[in-house]
């Protein structure tokens, strides 16, 4: 591996952005730019793990750049309310104490994040609104309304010394969104006729769908359907709890349908209750019952609003699977929707959950038999209606896996963009946008760092051992030995977990014993009896007959005590 450049330091009139996230991978968005001097986070996501991550409950950007360069940060912005891009934010606050601009909405779904960070009294969140523009420290900056599947999203324009970046933020190009609030279109067009669009960074993450991304409308169509087949039938429907238009459109069809609504899960509770406060969210106050009351009412009388579209394990779907929910179970007869589709990942978890809901009588309906879902993200069609209006000079794929990145510079290319000015980066990636063009400008450290419970970055090499340990179990052996003499007191005795059932294994043991020694004695005879050499040697002993009589390769901890 070649060592990792720093970036020198800019004349003032250049311009930098710093990839830290979401270049490569679905998720832990994050960029920084910088001018004269100064930098603007853009967007501090997690990432969720994947099976690879045994115990890891989130994944962070990694922040040693932004810790580094703290003092030259001038604010935080978030584009929207998803924990991709607003989910770092507690642990980016504790390096660097910045303002944070976003809408009202992704502010309130944000503000938990800096709760949980102890930092709730110091935080300094500021609101913007659709279409302004204002300084924030050295940067000159315009939040333009974007669709996307929650509401109050912003593409940003930044108005640096080298002319306008738009970054599109997660967006799609929804003609009838439910709020009728469209992606303000004609203002990219405006900023592209007037001093022009410099450099574009969008979207990538449904570059390879074909087309256009159907209007959030067509679900409540469908939605609204299925409350009307299904009367006398409980309904119970699973979204994200950050999806409120989709939950307005539910609300929507099960009061003309005369149902109560009942919400189950803490983040469907709390997200109903900050879109209702913002005025984004309209329920009729006596259209909501307590989940506790629901068998106070007839089948046909209530619809519950559940979280844990993607399977979660502890989620309130999952819980109701299983037979587990503490408030009400599924029964026959009973009619479960999910309006969601599968993040690439979960797929495996959430067939089980619709297994187990089809077990206990429930007709499961999804995305794959019915039009329960769009995505948000701008499909082909809308990407390159947005290529054709910002016409930008120069381009860079974001938020994407390599390949919706490499699809979407080809996307670009094909859309007029000079090839020599499409730029395919990934995290940790630096370029710098001067009079001479767009090129690369060195790296700086953009790992995974991984989150489990309050430690912040377990490291990759807990993650291996926890690997090892889930694949291949480990053999523990311990052997007490005289320091003057090398002479074996106690032991070695052998423990297992994970590897071999053990009762089974007496003889395989004894002879795990019997190398042990052998190796000791080897050791101590060639005159070294220090208890690093005898650990090594123990290990290698141990690790070649499990290997050879196995085939397996599980963690070998030798403890070797001298007396
Ligand atoms: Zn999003
Ligand atoms: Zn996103």
């Amino acid at each position: 591996m070649t060592e990792r450049q720093r970036p020198a330091r800019m004349p003032a009139d250049e311009v930098r952005i710093v990839f830290l996230g979401g270049l490569g991978e679905i998720g832990r968005n994050c960029a920084a730019i910088e001018h004269s001097g100064r930098i603007l986070v853009l967007d501090c996501g997690v990432m969720f793990p994947d099976p690879e991550m045994p115990g890891v409950d989130l994944v962070l950007p990694d922040f040693s750049y932004l810790r580094e360069n703290a003092e030259r940060i001038d604010g935080v912005i978030l584009t929207h309310g998803h924990e991709d891009h607003t989910g770092g934010l507690g642990f980016l606050l504790r390096e660097a104490d910045a303002p944070v601009f976003g809408s009202a909405l992704t502010l309130a779904l944000a503000r938990s994040r800096v709760d949980d960070a102890g930092l709730s009294g110091r935080a300094r969140l500021v609101t913007v609104t659709d279409g302004e523009r204002r300084a924030i420290g050295a940067f000159d900056v315009e939040f333009i309304p974007v669709t996307h599947s929650v509401p109050h999203g912003f593409a940003t324009a930044f108005h640096t010394p080298q002319g306008v970046i738009l970054h599109s933020g997660d967006f799609k190009l929804d003609l009838t969104p439910v709020d009728d609030r469209r992606t303000d279109l004609a203002r990219i067009g405006a900023l592209a006729d007037g001093e022009g669009i410099r450099l574009l960074l969008a979207d990538s993450t449904n570059v390879e769908e074909p087309g256009h991304t159907r209007s959030e409308r067509s679900v409540g169509e469908t939605l609204r359907l299925i409350f009307a087949e299904n009367p006398g039938r409980r309904i119970v429907v699973a979204c994200f709890a950050s999806h409120i238009h989709r939950i307005q459109q539910l609300a929507d069809a099960a009061v003309r349908n005369g149902r109560k609504i009942a919400l189950l899960g803490r983040s469907m509770l709390r997200n109903v209750g900050i879109a209702r406060e913002l005025g984004l969210l309209t329920i009729p106050e006596a259209s909501i019952i307590d989940v506790e009351k629901i068998d106070d009412h007839a089948p046909g009388g209530v619809c519950v609003l559940s979280t844990g579209s993607q399977g979660e394990p502890m989620s309130a779907l999952t819980l109701l699977a299983a037979g587990e929910n503490r408030h009400f179970s599924i029964r026959d007869g009973d009619v479960v929707v999910l309006s969601s589709h599968a993040i690439p990942g979960n797929e495996w978890a959430v067939a089980k959950v619709m297994d187990g809901l089809a077990r206990r009588g429930a007709k499961v309906v999804h995305s794959g038999v019915a039009h329960v879902h769009e995505s948000g993200h701008a499909k082909q069609g809308e990407l390159a209606t947005l290529q054709a209006v910002a016409r930008p000079q120069c381009f860079i794929p974001v938020h994407g896996e390599y390949r919706h990145l490499l699809r979407h510079a080809q996307l670009a290319i094909e859309m007029g963009v000079d090839e020599h000015q499409v730029l395919l980066c990934e995290d940790g990636d630096t370029v710098r946008l001067s009079d001479d063009g767009i090129d690369f400008d060195g790296e700086v450290p953009a790992g995974y760092c991984y989150v489990d419970g309050v430690v912040g970055d377990i490291g990759t090499g807990v993650l291996r051992d926890r690997r090892v340990l889930a694949e291949e179990g480990v053999v523990v052996v311990v052997l007490a030995v005289d320091s003057h003499s090398g002479d074996i007191l106690t032991g070695p005795e052998i423990i297992t977990r994970g590897w071999i059932y053990a009762p089974e294994a007496e003889e395989l043991l004894e002879d795990a014993r019997a190398a042990v020694v052998k190796a000791v004695g080897e050791a101590v005879g060639a005159g070294s009896f220090d208890a690093d050499t005898l650990r090594r040697a123990t290990r290698r002993a141990l690790g070649r007959l499990v290997s050879d009589r196995t085939k397996r390769r599980p963690m070998i901890v030798p403890v070797v005590m001298e007396a």
